[in-house]
């Protein structure tokens, strides 16, 4: 079955690059451009009983950033699903505060698509 990744950036041409990438390895994206639209699209697909893969997710983002959003789906039910952070952020700090809101995973920009597939496989089919 097809697995289904929501992709959430505010910039969007990272958004069609990723989302093209994801694409071509069969994976079904839903675009998000902050975390606030992001948390809607969840609620959205939820209602529609569309379960997810997986969460991509920037950090520098207006209206809500990537760590704060993290924090959000973690007092979810959706707390088991994996997020994994693509981010120019590669502060130690930061990576951190990403680890301990709950990310699964965290991948600098630009994005090497093989990392991504790469990093996306072990994490989608590792269940
Ligand atoms: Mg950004």
């Amino acid at each position: 079955m097809e697995k289904h990744i929501l992709l959430v950036d505010d910039s969007p041409t990272i958004r069609s690059s990723v989302s093209l990438c994801l694409q071509n390895e069969g994976y079904r994206v839903t675009e998000a451009k902050d975390g606030k639209d992001a948390l809607q699209k969840l609620q959205f697909l939820k209602d529609k009983d569309q379960s997810l893969a997986l969460i991509i997710t920037d950090i520098n983002m207006p209206e809500m950033d990537g760590i704060t959003f993290i924090s959000k789906v973690k007092e979810t039910e959706l707390k088991f699903l994996p997020i994994l952070v693509l981010t120019t952020e590669a502060e130690e700090f930061m990576i951190e505060k990403g680890r301990v809101a709950g990310a699964s995973g965290w991948l600098l920009k630009p994005f090497q698509p093989e990392q991504l597939l790469w990093a996306i496989k072990k994490i989608v089919w590792s269940k």
